[in-house]
């Protein structure tokens, strides 16, 4: 299928939803962007409602892919780098003849640079004499340091008249890719829309404001009415137990808590009896606890039986959500005793780690066992579908 598709194929009629590909996507209709992040707050979080054709179906545990398309103001800076006027004609990955600006807005990723981009840009002018220190085997680490904070338009600003042909563009940049979204929501209570957690990506680097492609889009350039295209992408992986009394431990700090509010939704729609623990983290309490108010109703009402948050900022001592396993870890052990299922959503670099250490060690307390033990009940839970990740 051509990938003109992405973004130039009609929707199917209704009842074709499972047509709906990352190839053939469902253009959605913005149905709330709201900010939950308080004013003053370090990040920008956003709850992002949008519609779904009939027959549209995902399950708590999927995500919503979003295929972005780059700012215009953002191509319109590469082209000035390379001194095109954007209506060059060139042919896109499908051999599809389009101008140049519509390649840069919605096919080639002019984003965050790669080593592969430099490498393929250098060998446009193998005896460039700058370039020269960026590519090769011996240059790995200073082509890494340059690639940081930066994006195609640095490399085409620094090293000016290297494309001499705007199709040279196709083997040095990479394509477009979508992005993925936890889904935080219940269909069992939204029939006909999908909400997500999304963080808007910006900062500042090398002089210039920079933000990220799809969280971008969606901070600046998703207000409600707008459309853009999604599609659906199930994660039979990290699914709710199918005993609806099993009981659950979810760790979702920042936006790692939106497949939580979305399995806590279902099993409240659905009537499911098993207990419910949620530990969240944030920066600070005033400012950052996202769906503050309705993980809060549902500790009222019982839906949660627990639930726990850390706030690193809003004391001297920073606190994370493994300072809070920690903290309960006989409690936690006695769960994992009575068959919860242990989840954990977010940040892969640090926090996955550092959740797996405090659970590795509240097993080892509790069983007043060794690590090694730890580490044989961690396998068979993980054997037994009852620890379960989506980090990334
Ligand atoms: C299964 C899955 C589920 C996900 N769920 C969610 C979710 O629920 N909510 C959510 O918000 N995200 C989620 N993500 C992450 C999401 O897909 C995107 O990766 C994220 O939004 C960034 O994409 P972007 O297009 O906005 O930014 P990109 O254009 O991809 O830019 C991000 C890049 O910018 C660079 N960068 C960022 N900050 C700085 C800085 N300060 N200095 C220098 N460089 C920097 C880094 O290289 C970073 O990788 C999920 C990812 C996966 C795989």
């Amino acid at each position: 299928m051509s990938e003109q598709t992405l973004t130039e194929t009609a929707a199917p009629a209704p009842g074709h939803a499972l047509k709906y590909t990352r190839n053939n996507p469902f253009h959605a209709t913005v149905l709330v962007n709201d900010l939950l992040t308080g004013a003053g707050s370090e990040k920008e979080t956003r709850h992002i409602e949008l519609s779904l054709d009939d027959g549209m179906q995902y399950t708590p545990g999927d995500a919503v892919g979003i295929i972005p398309e780059n700012r215009r103001d953002a191509v319109d800076e590469v082209l000035a780098a390379l001194k095109y006027t954007g209506s060059e004609r060139v042919l896109d990955h499908y051999k599809v003849e389009i101008d140049l600006e519509e390649a840069l807005r919605t096919r080639l990723a002019i984003g965050k640079l790669t080593r592969g981009s430099v490498t393929q840009f250098g060998k446009l002018a193998p005896g460039h004499a700058g370039l020269k220190d960026l590519v090769g085997p011996d240059n790995k680490a200073r082509a890494e340091e340059y690639c940081w904070g930066r994006e195609f338009v640095d490399l085409a600003t620094d090293f000016p008249g290297v494309v001499t042909q705007p199709q040279q563009l196709f083997n040095v940049l990479s394509r477009l890719t979508p992005r993925m979204y936890s889904i935080a929501s219940s269909q069992a209570l939204h029939a006909d829309n999908v909400q997500t957690t999304v963080r808007v990506v910006r900062y500042e680097s090398h002089g210039r404001e920079r933000q990220g492609l799809a969280s971008g889009h969606m901070g600046d350039r998703a207000p409600v009415g707008a459309t853009f295209p999604i599609f659906l992408h199930a994660n039979a992986a990290f699914r709710l137990p199918e005993d609806s009394t099993t009981p659950v431990i979810m760790i979702g700090p920042g936006t790692g808590i939106a497949p939580f509010r979305a399995f806590l939704e279902e099993r409240q729609a659905t009537g499911q009896t098993g207990d419910n623990w949620l530990i969240f983290g944030e920066q600070r309490r005033a400012l950052d606890f996202l769906y503050q108010d309705q993980f809060e109703a549902m500790h009222r009402d019982g839906l949660l039986a627990r639930l726990d948050t850390a706030f690193s900022r809003d004391q001297a001592k920073k606190i994370y959500v493994q300072d809070r396993i920690a903290e309960n870890a006989a409690e936690l052990y006695a769960w994992l005793e009575r068959g919860a299922y242990f989840y954990v959503c977010g940040d892969a670099s640090r926090m996955a780690k550092d959740v797996e250490l405090a659970l590795l060690d509240a097993i080892a307390q509790g069983s007043n066992g060794t690590l090694e033990h730890a580490n044989e009940y961690l396998a068979e839970m993980k054997k037994a579908k009852r620890y379960q990740r989506d980090v990334y």
